[in-house]
């Protein structure tokens, strides 16, 4: 559909490549490599498709600080697990998001098309796991399901930069709520603080 992206109702670049929400023109940062860097880290696999026109290239604000801050070890996070995911629409009238996401003008109420050719975004906060924790780490998102929390990669940063550990005591920590299996399959934890004690 890319030489018809251009009919798109409303255009592809007026919603966030990371949530998919609308995004004023005010508010949006073009993507950019440490963007890239942070998505990929935060989700394990990496923005894509930024050569066609079926896909923003652009982040809304509280993606595009949600994501640094993580990236830069300073809080942050987002509200969702998984980004939404786009694929290439077929038919602006069947399966397009940007053109049957309807914008009021007026009102700036929008109500977001489910189609085929999206994924929308996976909550944080999923009741997999039964297993309640003894500790309550200072969240930045909000907490749903607060006795089947799994700990985020920036909340065990957090907490082990926190309680002052050692490195010894952080990677038994963290042995032990990997076997309580507590902690949320993020590919995040491979990177810097956590990844020194695992
Ligand atoms: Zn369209
Ligand atoms: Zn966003």
């Amino acid at each position: 559909m890319t030489s018809e992206s251009a009919v798109c109702k409303n255009h592809p670049d007026s919603f966030c490549y990371v949530c998919g929400e609308y995004v004023s023109a005010a508010f949006k940062k073009p993507i950019s490599e440490v963007h890239k860097k942070a998505y990929l880290a935060y989700f394990g696999f990496g923005i894509c498709d930024q050569n066609k026109q079926w896909v923003p290239h652009f982040l809304c604000k509280n993606c595009h600080l949600g994501l640094l801050k993580w990236f830069n070890d300073c809080g942050g996070g987002l509200n969702f697990a998984k980004p939404l995911i786009w694929r290439e629409p077929h038919d602006h009238n069947v399966d397009c998001y940007f053109c049957l996401t309807r914008i009021d003008g007026a009102t700036g109420k929008v109500e977001y098309a489910n189609v085929m050719s999206v994924t929308q975004p996976v909550a944080n906060r999923t009741p997999v796991n039964t297993q309640p924790i003894s500790y309550s780490a200072p969240s930045p998102v909000r907490v749903k399901y607060i006795e089947t929390h799994l700990i985020l990669p920036n909340e065990l940063d957090l907490l082990i930069s926190g309680l002052n550990l050692s490195e010894r005591s952080a990677e038994i920590l963290v042995k032990t709520f990997q076997e309580w299996k507590i902690l949320a399959p993020f590919p995040g934890f491979h990177r810097r603080k956590v990844a020194q004690v695992m």
